[in-house]
């Protein structure tokens, strides 16, 4: 069945594009499309260019809101994040100077990103963005996932529109500590290299409420589960959110290199991959695979 809805959304690929800011997402190939969905009985089912390597960009977002809310306070999290959708692309900075607290309207959007990554805590910058990568070792199970260099440089070299948001939010008092450094991480959260298998297991954890179904070990509590699961149902495809949530009713979040990570409370965690993208930096197939299995799989938590 897997294989049949691959088949069947490739053709929705050449409707979209790959992202192409930097050189290197710009090289991905457009056709490509793959899932793996791993159930809670942990059997593990893949079709497509599942094992492809591609970078996690955006859904670094609510990982990292996890560690930002497992390190603070909520309330501290929560003064200088919201908890709204913004209904705005994801990288706008409108809402930074249009809102009346100027906070940024909510984690999944650069702006509230920026702030969760500069809440990671750590002595230096080294051991900050050591916690960070072993964090995401952790939730994927997966001890090889690293920085893909070339991408965090192209990143690093292009950023300036996120580099203009930081500053800002750091002139209103939503960021403390040094700019550049919180940025660094940030480029570096985005360029971690993952496939749809790491996608997968992070939506398992999720979907278990935190306990890895293997070991029984618990990797989150459960109320940060679903504080990220409920962030993605709200904001994680971002000013499509809405019409996700109504299509296929799943938490989820996407990402420009092509990713989406989704989670099925209780049932199953959900990695896609499909680098072409449509308009809102969203997979333009991947939605289509989610929509379908969504359908075909009843899913849909509403
Ligand atoms: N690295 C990208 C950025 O910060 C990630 C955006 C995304 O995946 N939507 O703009």
């Amino acid at each position: 069945m897997l294989n049949e809805i691959v088949e069947i959304n490739r053709r929705h690929t050449s409707n979209g594009n790959v992202a192409s800011y930097i050189p290197d997402l710009g090289k991905a190939c457009k056709e490509d499309l793959g899932i793996c969905i791993i159930d809670k009985d942990n059997k593990i089912y893949t079709a497509g260019e599942y094992d492809t390597k591609f970078t996690i960009q955006s859904v670094s977002k609510p990982i990292v809101l996890a560690m930002a809310l497992m390190d603070n306070d909520w309330s501290h999290v929560f003064s200088k994040v919201g908890m709204e959708p913004s209904g705005d692309p994801f990288n706008s900075i409108m809402k930074l100077e249009m809102n009346d607290t100027k906070k940024p309207c909510n984690p999944m959007i650069n702006a509230g990103a920026i702030v969760t990554t500069s809440l990671i805590k750590g002595d230096s910058v080294e051991e900050k963005e050591e916690r960070m990568l072993n964090f995401f070792r952790k939730i994927a199970k997966n001890d090889k996932l690293s920085i893909n260099y070339d991408v965090y440089n192209s990143e690093k070299r292009t950023g300036d529109r996120n580099r203009a948001m930081a500053y800002l939010l750091k002139n209103d008092g939503f960021i403390e500590g040094d700019v550049e450094e919180v940025l660094d991480l940030y480029f570096k959260q985005c360029s971690i290299e993952i496939d749809t298998v790491d996608l997968a297991r992070i939506g398992t954890n999720l979907a278990t409420y935190g306990v890895d179904i293997e070991t029984g070990e618990r990797v989150l509590s459960e109320s940060v589960s679903r504080m990220v699961k409920t962030f993605m149902v709200t904001c994680g495809m971002y000013d499509a959110s809405g019409e996700f949530a109504i299509r296929v009713g799943i938490p989820a979040k996407s990402g420009v290199g092509g990713g989406i990570l989704a989670s099925v409370p209780n049932r199953m965690g959900i990695g896609v991959y499909g680098p072409s993208l449509d308009k809102k930096g969203n997979s333009i197939a991947g939605l289509r695979v989610l929509e379908d299995l969504s359908r075909m799989l009843k899913l849909n938590i509403f």
